[in-house]
């Protein structure tokens, strides 16, 4: 009997990886059960998946911190996604953890994202009757807005659907808390490596944007983390590679430290200040906008949109359709609908 090469593959990483690893092997399966690839694991097809899927491609135009960015330096949050994949799986391999499973957690972890960033989240939030979340938003996209071969969702593994879904909760480690019963040592890395990232190229990109220096940093912290992003990502994946132990992932007390007081400082200092604070609210205003008109006004192929799950409600589909836009997009549809146009004759 021919053994294929993907059992020649689950076998190395039975022997290879961590006895703390989710194994592709051990996986809780599809929600609907598919026959398995002859060359791929069930972990690397879904990041091939989400890799096709045309949420990932509408990350390029998304907001990470600065809204729809002219200069092309600035990360968006496709390239947010990219670094955070390297990191994570930098950690994941060294640790001996599924580095598959890894690279498809990140990979999906932002897909329900905004328009213009958390901005635009907390919009929708205060607007919907159910609220709105971009992690269990990530999941809905993953599973029920994504479309192949004709059928809803992309039909992804138990564990890259619970890492999308708590990509947020590795604070616990920062935080010191207890972790979520069950979050996999991989979906924990995605958690970290995501922190890791947003802080270093927040950093790196308010300073290209001239409104941050490095002296205004917190010194003990940059004195232990480095001065650039590169000496910064170095530092923080070696705190969590060298600090993780037995499966529990853990950073190394003093560069824990100094990431708790960078990221302090950029959640009280940065984030509320006046250049980014002041076009947040206006990209506040054009999601608020844009959701009271298309509730009194719905889109002709929403209507028409077959419910993608039980209970679809109006509400429902424009929560949907807002949260799907890229920035370029949202600021497109506000001047259609509200500014007036040049007339061309
Ligand atoms: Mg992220």
């Amino acid at each position: 009997m021919t053994v294929l090469f993907r059992e020649l593959y689950e076998a190395k990483e039975k022997e290879w990886l961590s006895p703390f690893a989710c194994l592709s092997v051990n996986s809780k399966g599809r929600l609907l059960p598919e026959e398995n690839d002859p060359y791929r694991t069930c972990f690397q097809r879904d990041r091939d998946r989400i890799v096709h899927s045309k949420a990932f491609r509408r990350l390029k135009r998304k907001t990470q911190v600065f809204l729809a960015p002219l200069g092309d330096h600035y990360r968006t949050r496709l390239t947010h996604t990219l670094e955070v994949v390297q990191i994570a799986r930098t950690i994941s391999r060294a640790l001996r953890l599924n580095e598959d499973l890894t690279e498809a957690i990140a990979l999906s972890h932002d897909l329900g994202h905004t328009p213009f960033g958390h901005a635009g989240e907390r919009a929708l939030n205060e607007l919907s009757s159910f609220g709105f979340n971009h992690a269990e938003q990530s999941l809905r996209v993953v599973d029920i807005l994504e479309q192949r071969r004709g059928k809803k969702g992309l039909n992804l593994t138990f564990e890259v659907r619970e890492g999308i879904k708590n990509h947020s909760k590795g604070k616990c480690i920062l935080f010191g808390q207890p972790c979520p019963e069950g979050i996999s040592c991989e979906a924990l890395v995605v958690s970290l490596s995501d922190v890791i990232a947003y802080i270093t190229h927040d950093i790196d990109d308010s300073i290209r944007a001239k409104i941050l220096s490095i002296k205004q940093l917190p010194s003990k912290s940059i004195s232990i983390l480095g001065e650039t992003a590169s000496e910064q990502i170095d530092t923080m994946v070696r705190g969590v590679i060298e600090g993780s132990k037995e499966g529990h992932i853990q950073i190394i007390p003093d560069i824990l430290n100094a990431i708790i007081e960078l990221r302090n400082y950029l959640f009280e200092k940065l984030y509320p200040s006046e250049p980014i604070a002041k076009e947040i609210n206006k990209a506040q205003r054009v999601i608020q906008e844009l959701f009271h008109y298309y509730m009194h006004n719905p889109p002709k192929d929403i209507l028409e949109d077959e419910p993608k799950s039980e209970g679809d409600i109006l509400e429902r589909k424009v929560l949907d359709f807002l949260a799907g836009m890229t920035d370029e997009y949202a600021l497109n549809a506000y001047q259609q609908l509200f500014l007036p146009s040049p007339w061309h004759i």
